[in-house]
């Protein structure tokens, strides 16, 4: 497999610089869990990243985030050239990637009801710079860090965030919340999906997190911030995150992709 384009490739931990960006991707199953069914792939020279997070029952949450990933990344790169929006390029891949795993759940009973969470970076590169755009269904997150602060650009697709967004819970209250693990938008699940899809310009030393809950059930935004402005290269402060959410108990899998543009 070629060293630009991995998918799962991120299985442990792989770190790569290419083009001008620097790419460092690490899961694990935690501390709990007795499988990993987070997924993560990208393929650099298409400028792709996506991490997925699984549920179903026995295999199929595992099967289902690690066919998003290569669906994704398949369709994304084949398609890179068709003359078609990025957001449209997105919005395609997300839904190949639901349909492939839909009809799977329909041929294969035991893999009934399977979904996958899915968090996207596409960087377009024009004359003008780069573009930053996301795509994203469920509760994995796509977080940037610029100027020393930390923004979250993804709005979880989740009851609580829901319930949070129209004054019924706080934020402490969500976050303690039994429900706090239902998700409203999921990949595969459903025949159809809708995808929200948003875009920035990015900047040069901007970095982008692509993260499951594992690492924001575990840890404050603030105590990510901190380990990404004391590490200067992507891999080891990949592998920190991870390891800060096993140390505060690794109850869910944890997955991480970080992103510089140089
Ligand atoms: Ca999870």
């Amino acid at each position: 497999m070629c060293a630009r384009s991995r998918f799962p490739g991120c299985k442990a931990m792989s770190a790569i610089t290419v083009r001008n960006l620097e790419v460092a991707g690490y899961t694990d199953r935690g501390r709990v869990r007795s499988v990993n069914e987070d997924a993560c792939g990208f393929h650099a020279d298409a400028g792709l990243f996506v991490v997925c997070d699984g549920m179903g029952g026995a295999a199929a949450g595992e099967v289902a985030s690690h066919m998003a990933v290569e669906s994704f990344i398949r369709y994304g790169s084949d398609h890179l050239g068709d003359r078609v929006t990025p957001e449209v390029l997105l919005r395609k891949a997300v839904l190949a990637a639901n349909q492939e795993i839909y009809q799977r759940a329909q041929d294969q009973p035991k893999l009934e009801g399977m979904g996958t969470t899915l968090v996207s970076l596409l960087l377009e590169e024009t004359a003008d710079g780069t573009t930053a755009w996301v795509a994203h269904a469920g509760d994995s997150r796509c977080y940037r860090l610029r100027g020393g602060k930390l923004q979250q650009l993804t709005l979880d697709h989740s009851l609580v965030e829901e319930q949070m967004r129209l004054g019924r819970l706080t934020r402490r209250e969500a976050e303690r919340s039994p429900y706090r693990a239902i998700i409203t938008r999921a990949i595969g699940t459903t025949e159809d999906v809708e995808p929200d899809v948003l875009r920035e310009a990015a900047e040069v030393d901007d970095l982008y997190l692509l993260c499951s809950d594992g690492l924001t059930r575990e840890l404050r935004d603030e105590e990510i911030l901190q380990i990404l402005l004391e590490e200067a290269e992507v891999q080891p402060a990949a592998v920190r995150l991870v390891a800060k959410a096993n140390a505060r108990g690794g109850h869910d899998n944890t997955t991480v992709m970080l992103v510089r543009i140089r």
